[in-house]
């Protein structure tokens, strides 16, 4: 692929989103590009690094599971890392005991006392859910619903009250359906084909998807939007109500933070152990060194998870997406559309609840259609094809 001269494009955020963008204009394009990051580190929220003291592997930002259905994103990573075996189970701690997460048949039988197979349980669950309820209209209706009660008063009331800080009838139903609810003993806690973690850490992987020559990575560099007119493109990652300069207000997200301790040999037994009661402040506790179980260290690290709503100096993590934020979104997106020569792209410039994965994916799509519209000279779409 020859170099084509007359494009130079500028990315906002060297997280997956930059990188993916960066490394495909390269290789199939030619275009080369400046990848500009606030932080004096590449990776977003995924930036991972060796803790001084233990040698573990930290995830600076929270735990991040890779997985995924997707074969070509899948592939995609492969190519730049060497995935480590690991498949999440996490483990529910309330005040009956050690309960296993996403609900499945152990903890079915567990909860409840008793010995059922897998029918057994599936009708026995459906007798508890709410059936009046025909079209769940947010969380706690799809958990009545499905689940009854019970169940969502001991796992999913307080955990998802503490995690997003209101209540969860005012919360759409799709946060929930993010988790399966299983009748047999798969305590996986994702159904994706495919699931591991970096062997070396995202920021190793990331920086292996950056190493070429058409990309240029420059760290500490806030962006200003006069740097625009240096290139033939901008592609902003970063929050979209943050380019336009909080115009029509601030998007809601909650923010998370951890207490980190470090003590000797291992802390939890587990990586993830969820505290759904409402009766201890924190959502989880991470132990980080359990997401690498290929590696041993004497000395373990521990984050104690805590939620709360983001303020302006805060690093924004969860879309909330209430009803004002999809109004002001709304809106963002309209003054977007008004533009030529910027994309948004990512979790934070198109305000969604993305996985790494999907992420990747849209990456990959939205580099395929921008260079087609670069090629037949057109004006590219300003936002990845997405349910808004
Ligand atoms: N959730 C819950 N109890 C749990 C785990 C999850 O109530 O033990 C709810 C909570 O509202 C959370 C949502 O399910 O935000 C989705 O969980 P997931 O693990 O996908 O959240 P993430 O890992 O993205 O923080």
């Amino acid at each position: 692929m020859t170099r084509n001269s007359s494009s130079h494009v500028l990315i906002v955020g060297a997280g997956f989103s930059g990188a993916v963008l960066a490394r495909e204009l390269a290789e199939k394009a030619g275009i080369s590009s400046l990848v500009i990051d606030q932080r004096d580190h590449i990776g977003g929220n995924c930036h991972t690094a060796r803790d001084h003291e233990t040698g573990v592997m930290e995830h600076v930002y929270g735990p991040h599971i890779f997985n995924t259905s997707n074969k070509e994103v899948w592939d995609y990573v492969q190519r730049f890392c060497t995935m480590g075996p690991y498949i999440n189970r996490v483990k529910a701690n309330i005040d009956r005991g050690v309960f296993s997460m996403p609900i499945n048949l152990h903890t079915i039988n567990q909860f409840f006392g008793k010995r059922l197979n897998p029918s057994e349980a599936r009708a026995f669950v459906g007798s508890l859910g709410d059936q009046t309820i025909k079209e769940p209209a947010n969380f706690e209706e799809q958990a009545l619903k499905f689940l009854g009660r019970d169940l969502y008063e001991a796992f999913f009331y307080g955990y998802t009250k503490k995690q997003w800080g209101c209540e969860p009838r005012e919360l759409p139903a799709a946060i929930l359906k993010r988790l399966p609810v299983r009748f047999n003993y798969d305590d996986n806690y994702y159904s994706s084909k495919y699931q591991g973690i970096p062997q070396e850490g995202y920021t190793a992987l990331i920086e292996s998807i950056f190493d070429h020559p058409m990309i240029e990575v420059k760290l500490n560099t806030p962006f200003e939007r006069t740097m625009q007119s240096e290139f033939s493109h901008t592609f902003f990652t970063g929050p979209i109500d943050e380019y336009f300069g909080f115009s029509e207000g601030r998007l809601g997200y909650r923010t998370v933070f951890w207490e980190k301790k470090t003590t000797e040999g291992d802390f939890q037994g587990n990586a993830v152990i969820n505290y759904p009661s409402m009766d201890v402040s924190h959502t989880r506790i991470h132990e980080h060194k359990h997401f690498a179980p290929w590696e041993e260290h004497e000395k373990t690290i521990v984050f104690t998870e805590f939620s709360k709503e983001t303020g302006a100096e805060d690093i924004p993590y969860y879309p909330k997406r209430l009803d004002r934020d999809k109004g002001l979104l709304l809106r963002y997106r309209a003054l977007a559309e008004e533009l030529n020569g910027i994309s948004f792209l990512g979790r934070l410039a198109t305000y969604r609840y993305m996985d790494m994965h999907h992420v990747i994916g849209e990456a990959l799509e939205y580099s395929k259609a921008w260079i087609q519209c670069n090629q037949a000279e057109t004006k590219p779409p300003v936002f990845p094809n997405q349910e808004s």
